[in-house]
């Protein structure tokens, strides 16, 4: 099955063919149905996966390009990865007219704050940054409507854990949580069973 076949639509497919990417892999095929249907998830999944591409992807095409206000948050443990997710989000999503935005820790927080004025509709950010400017109001969390935690595992070593918990609580209890980790221990389990409404288990 391709992406078309995933439920992935037409122009999404025809940027991924652009950039050689035409077969889903494991995560992605299993992941992408049940995101697009905006469920709740927790997926184990290592570094080379394509596990980026298996939230991103629902995220890109459930993301309104029209409506110019935040949709969706990602979070990651280390600014470096932060940035990726970024690059890739805008490779794919830039010319359908979405906007993404890196919010992390070590780059200057008045631009971070000048640049949400443009309404990016995805940010993607390491918790301590996003928990600032969460105090300084300058994300309304109330509009999040999916919020992906990638390796979640090492997000809750940070600190204990306690910024990504704040995060998740300072966001609807409708909206979409996806945690992605490569181990899944009790701790994690026990944060999705807390937070999550449907949680579907993914290659665990
Ligand atoms: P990740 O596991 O998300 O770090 O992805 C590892 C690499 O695989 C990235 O460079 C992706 O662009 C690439 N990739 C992801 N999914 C696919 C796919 N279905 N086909 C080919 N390459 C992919």
């Amino acid at each position: 099955v391709n992406f078309l076949g995933l439920g992935i639509h037409e122009w999404l497919n025809d940027v991924l063919e652009r950039y050689g990417i035409t077969e889903p892999s494991p995560v992605q095929a299993e992941a992408i149905p049940h995101l697009l249907e905006g469920k709740d998830a927790i997926a184990q999944s290592q570094t080379g996966s394509g596990k980026t591409l298996a939230y991103l992807l629902p995220v890109l095409q459930q993301v309104d390009p029209e409506r110019k206000q935040l949709q969706a948050m990602i979070l990651a443990p280390t600014q470096e990865l932060a940035m990726q997710i970024v690059r890739e989000s805008e490779r794919y999503g830039a010319e359908h007219g979405i906007m993404t935005l890196g919010l992390i820790g070590g780059a200057a927080m008045k631009r971070q704050i000048e640049k949400l004025k443009r309404h990016p509709q995805i940010v993607v950010g390491t918790p301590g940054r996003i928990s600032e400017l969460i105090n300084l109001r300058k994300l309304k969390m109330h509009l999040v409507n999916t919020l992906i935690v990638d390796e979640v595992d090492q997000v809750i070593g940070l600190g204990g854990g306690g910024d990504v918990k704040k995060i998740i609580r300072s966001t609807r209890k409708d909206r979409q949580l996806v945690f992605l980790s490569a181990t899944v221990n009790e701790e994690i389990l026990t944060l999705a069973n807390r937070e999550m409404n449907d949680l579907l288990e993914i290659g665990i």
